[in-house]
Order: structure tokens, then C-alpha cells, then sequence
């Protein structure tokens, strides 16, 4: 059974209806982590409401949260606005609203392309709005109690007066800074003493006030306890590392059942996403990698597909240069497998792979089945001018007729999505240009005269991939010149370079004469076929 189908089976053994909530903090364009989350609790959701229950998704918007640093994609000004919470921040660019709807909402757009639509909530607003009221009020007052769970349950101590508020400093604005040190039921009682975000310290100015209960908020781990019974949240998707012994999860789990009276919700793990160089993906190391731009050279399918084709706790690696290629491929195999049209895995995978392509649709399985792989396409949108010319080769090489309005609008879509990975993230030897002319390059005798058995083979043979690809090989055998070095040659004839796509599907592409033609002017006939015999 698929792992979408395990978790909304358990789920729906609970009861019917189910809330899942995943929340990212606001500090820059939440990057392809947030967007997982998000993705895992989609999958479940859908997975519940085709079980027969019913499934609300919202997306907390931790706007209330200090900056902590600044990410790489911020303007060094940002730095007076360090310690304050990211809902008072003005948008970067100076074009929208606010800090967070500049970076929120290209996230949220971005997710609806892959049809991922949770209800986007601001946390700021949730405490402004006195939603919070009880919740806090409740933590504020057993104080003591939680102390002693942090202390029970993970190890660490706080100070016998602690009090889990941060109130939003009134003189400074930040609210990294402050520490409560006196809670009479209304108000609490704060210093600006300074507090450490990460490996900075962030100086507070010394102010000494009192704060509402709607002005600051709830530390991470009792916000998070808070919410969970405030919302009445079933399941939540969270980073493996948060469910280690001891650890938020668990703090969380006994603060919601012992101080507020509430279940906690199923925690669904998962593994975060790592880079090429094995770094999880963080907002702070280099560039943001963003569900966007996944999209985009990936097409929505495939970038669905990448997060629910296989259990959320399994390795992830994302690389947007061959790895994308890689990924269609993969993709393809389970759209194949859908269709009872996959004969290379094994029987009992087939349902699984079958299902993990059905989830990654964002407007339905389509009636019938019509296939150009990625990879091709890389070779046919280099080698084409316009859509109509791309249509063109296609036809050469794919059997187009299958093709309905519905597939000619998602091979659209695959064809752009291929065109903006060129341009982008293709590694160098993929990208490559079809020489119009014959490039001056030097070629053996040897070489000649088996370009010349090549040409009599090419003229005849069916003009498809394998052929192609076959006759290129047994006539370099037959030459006693090494495969490779034959299919360099015709790289080196064809793109003036000595790598290049899959040659025979690349070959297949173009016009049959044209290749021809290109083999003929490289050519030289063997003299033994005018009956002279020489030593090669
Ligand atoms: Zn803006
Ligand atoms: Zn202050």
C-alpha cells in the first residue's frame, strides 16, 4: 500500500475528520523544505477525503518569530530589523504590503501550480486577534507545571520563575530580547536584556515594561502545544530530528495532553531534503533552492512526483542539473506502470509506482496514454526552431497520433519546462548546437571509409532510434574502430563537440537526408570497392 494510503488509513481509524497543520517561519522565500512539508500533508489529506472523511490543511505563517539572521537574499539594512518579528518588516523590494506577503506569496502561488492549497494563517494576526487568549493565559498560569515537563521530558532546566512569554519589547520592537519575570493574571512583566538568535547575541536596550498577552507570544515548544490544541490538529508532518528522544516533539506531546487537555497529533517524520554536496537544504548556506524553480525546469507533475514517490523518511536528494533528467525518467517508468505498459519491475512494485503517479497529477490521470520523455525532448527542442518545427521532429520519432488536446497541452508545458533547464541548470555537456554547416574537423582515413559503409546503411534502414543506433555500432565493429570513438565522430560531424545526446534518438530527430548528406561530405569511398585491394 502506498505510504499516502497508510497514514490516511490510520488516520481515518481515529475518526472522520481530521486538521493537519504545518507552520514555516517567515525570514526569506521559504525554500523546498517548507514546500515538502506542505506537499506530505496534501498527500495524506487528499488520501483521507478519497477514504471518505474530510481534511483541512492550513499553513501557520510564523510571522510572529524574531529575525534571527539574515538570509543571503536580504539587504544588509536588514540588519537593524534583527530580534524583531517578521510581521512589522517592510517588504525588501519595496513592492508589496509587507515582508512576509513579499516572500509568502510566491510560495503560496508556487504551491497551487502543484496543487497544493493550505489555508495560509498569520500567527501574528492569530495573537493580535485574541485568538491565543486562553492558550496563553492557561501557560502563563502553569508556569511551574511546564518547567517541570521541559525538565522531565527533554533534560533541560529552566529557572524556578521562568515564564514561557516573550513580550514584544515597546521601546525597541524586538522581541528576540525580552525576558518575562512577572505574570499578575493581566499583564507580564518584562526586561529588554538581550537574547542569543543562533550564534549571535542580540543586545536589548535595557527597557523595563509590561506587555498585554496579545502583545509578544509563546516560546517554540509550548506555542507549538498551544496550537495543536487551539486548532484541534490531527496529524503534522514534522523533521525526523524533532521526534528524537527527548526532543520537541515529545516536550510538545506532554505539554498538550498535561496542560491543556488535548490528544497531540500523529506526527508524520520525514527526511529533509539534502543538496548535491549532502547539506540539508537550510535558508542561511548559499543560494535558496525554491519549489518554483523546481517546477519550472521539472513541469508541476514531476516536481509533485519527486516528494510522494517514495515514504517521507526515505533519503532525498534534489539536484537540479542531471538529476532532473534522471528524475523524468523515473517518473516516466511509473506513468508506463499506470498505464500496464511497464514490463521492466518486478510485479509487486507496480501498484505502488502505479499509485505514486496517479498522486502526482494536478488535473487528473489522463484517459489514454501518450509519452515523449524529458530526455528526448532535450535533444528535440535543440534541434528545432519553434513548436510547430518541434511537432515536426516529434513525428519523426514518436508516434504523435495518440496525442489528445490534453497531451499536446502538458507536452507544451514539458517542452518550456526542458527549455528553462537548458537555460539554467543543464550540466554544460547537454547543452549543444546542431552545426547547419559542416564543422572543420579532422577525421582519419579509416574513418572516412567507414562513414562511407555508413552512409549505404543510413540511406535504407528504417529511420528510427534503435536502427540508428544499431547501425552506427555494427558498423564501427565491423571497422575494428572502437564504439565510443565512433560515436564521437559523429558527435564531432554533427555538433562540433565530442559529447552529445542519446545519438540515436538525437540522429532520429533530424531529417533523414540531412544526415545523409552530413555523413556523405565526411565520406570517402574505399578503394577496394573499385576493386583495388590496399593495407589499412
Ligand atoms: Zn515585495
Ligand atoms: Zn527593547
Amino acid at each position: 500500500m502506498h505510504w499516502v494510503d497508510v497514514y490516511a488509513e490510520q488516520l481515518l481509524g481515529r475518526g472522520k475528520k481530521h486538521f493537519v497543520e504545518s507552520g514555516t517561519s517567515i525570514s526569506g522565500e521559504p525554500h523546498l523544505g517548507s514546500a515538502e512539508d506542505l506537499i506530505i500533508s496534501d498527500g495524506i489529506a487528499k488520501a483521507i477525503i478519497a477514504g471518505g472523511g474530510e481534511c483541512k490543511t492550513i499553513w501557520a505563517m510564523d510571522d510572529l518569530d524574531g529575525l534571527r539572521k539574515i538570509p543571503p537574499q536580504l539587504p544588509k539594512e536588514f540588519e537593524q530589523y534583527l530580534g524583531q518579528p517578521a510581521y512589522v518588516l517592510p517588504c525588501p523590494d519595496g513592492c508589496c504590503d509587507s515582508f512576509a506577503d513579499h516572500f509568502t506569496r510566491p510560495f503560496l502561488e508556487n504551491l497551487e501550480r502543484i496543487d497544493v492549497r493550505p489555508e495560509p494563517v498569520s500567527v501574528a494576526q492569530m495573537y493580535r486577534d485574541g485568538k491565543y487568549d486562553e492558550v496563553v493565559k492557561i501557560a502563563l498560569d502553569k508556569a511551574a507545571e511546564i518547567t517541570a515537563i521541559i525538565k522531565e521530558v527533554s533534560g533541560s532546566e529552566r529557572d524556578d520563575n521562568w515564564l514561557p512569554f516573550f513580550a514584544i519589547c515597546e521601546n525597541c520592537g524586538c522581541i528576540l530580547t525580552t525576558q518575562a519575570y512577572a505574570w499578575d493574571g493581566q499583564k507580564v512583566s518584562y526586561r529588554c536584556k538581550g537574547g542569543t538568535a543562533g550564534k549571535n547575541f542580540i543586545p536589548g536596550c535595557g527597557h523595563e515594561g509590561q506587555a498585554g498577552i496579545r502583545q509578544g507570544k509563546l516560546p517554540w515548544r509550548v506555542e507549538w502545544a498551544a496550537r495543536w490544541s487551539h486548532l484541534g490538529v490531527t496529524f503534522e508532518p514534522m523533521g525526523k530530528d524533532l521526534m528524537a528522544a527527548g526532543g520537541t516533539y515529545e516536550t510538545g506531546k506532554a505539554i498538550c495532553e498535561q496542560i491543556f487537555n488535548s490528544p497531540a497529533p500523529l506526527a508524520v517524520p520525514y527526511e529533509w531534503i539534502v543538496t548535491e554536496g549532502g547539506k540539508r537544504l537550510g535558508k542561511s548556506v548559499g543560494r535558496v533552492l525554491t519549489i518554483g524553480e523546481f517546477v519550472d525546469i521539472a513541469t508541476p507533475e514531476i516536481a509533485r512526483y519527486f516528494f510522494i514517490r517514495s515514504n517521507p523518511t526515505s533519503h532525498k536528494d534534489v539536484d537540479f542539473g542531471l538529476g532532473i533528467m534522471k528524475l523524468a525518467e523515473e517518473y516516466e517508468t511509473a506513468e508506463r506502470a499506470y498505464f500496464g505498459l511497464e514490463t521492466g519491475l518486478p510485479e509487486k512494485e507496480i501498484e505502488d509506482v502505479g499509485r505514486n503517479y496517479e498522486i502526482s497529477q494536478i488535473s487528473g490521470v489522463p484517459e489514454t496514454f501518450s509519452q515523449v520523455s524529458y530526455s528526448h525532448l532535450i535533444s528535440t527542442v535543440q534541434v528545432s526552431r519553434d513548436w510547430d518545427h518541434i511537432l515536426e521532429t516529434l513525428s519523426r520519432t514518436d508516434n504523435l497520433s495518440q496525442m489528445t488536446p490534453e497531451h499536446e497541452r502538458r507536452l507544451k508545458i514539458k517542452v518550456n519546462a526542458v527549455k528553462v533547464w537548458l537555460a539554467t541548470h543543464a550540466p554544460e555537456d547537454m547543452v549543444f548546437q546542431l552545426q547547419i554547416e559542416p564543422p572543420a574537423t579532422e577525421i582519419s582515413e579509416l574513418q572516412k571509409y567507414a562513414l562511407d559503409d555508413l552512409l549505404d546503411q543510413m540511406k535504407i534502414i528504417d529511420w528510427t532510434p534503435d536502427k540508428i543506433h544499431n547501425a552506427i555500432h555494427e558498423n564501427a565493429v565491423s571497422h575494428g574502430i572502437k564504439a565510443g570513438d565512433m560515436f564521437k565522430l559523429m558527435y564531432r560531424i554533427f555538433l562540433n563537440h565530442t559529447k552529445g545526446p542519446r545519438l540515436g534518438y538525437f540522429l532520429a530527430s533530424l531529417d533523414q537526408k540531412f544526415v545523409t548528406d552530413r555523413i556523405k561530405h565526411f565520406s570517402e569511398p574505399h578503394p577496394e570497392k573499385h576493386g583495388v585491394k590496399v593495407d589499412l
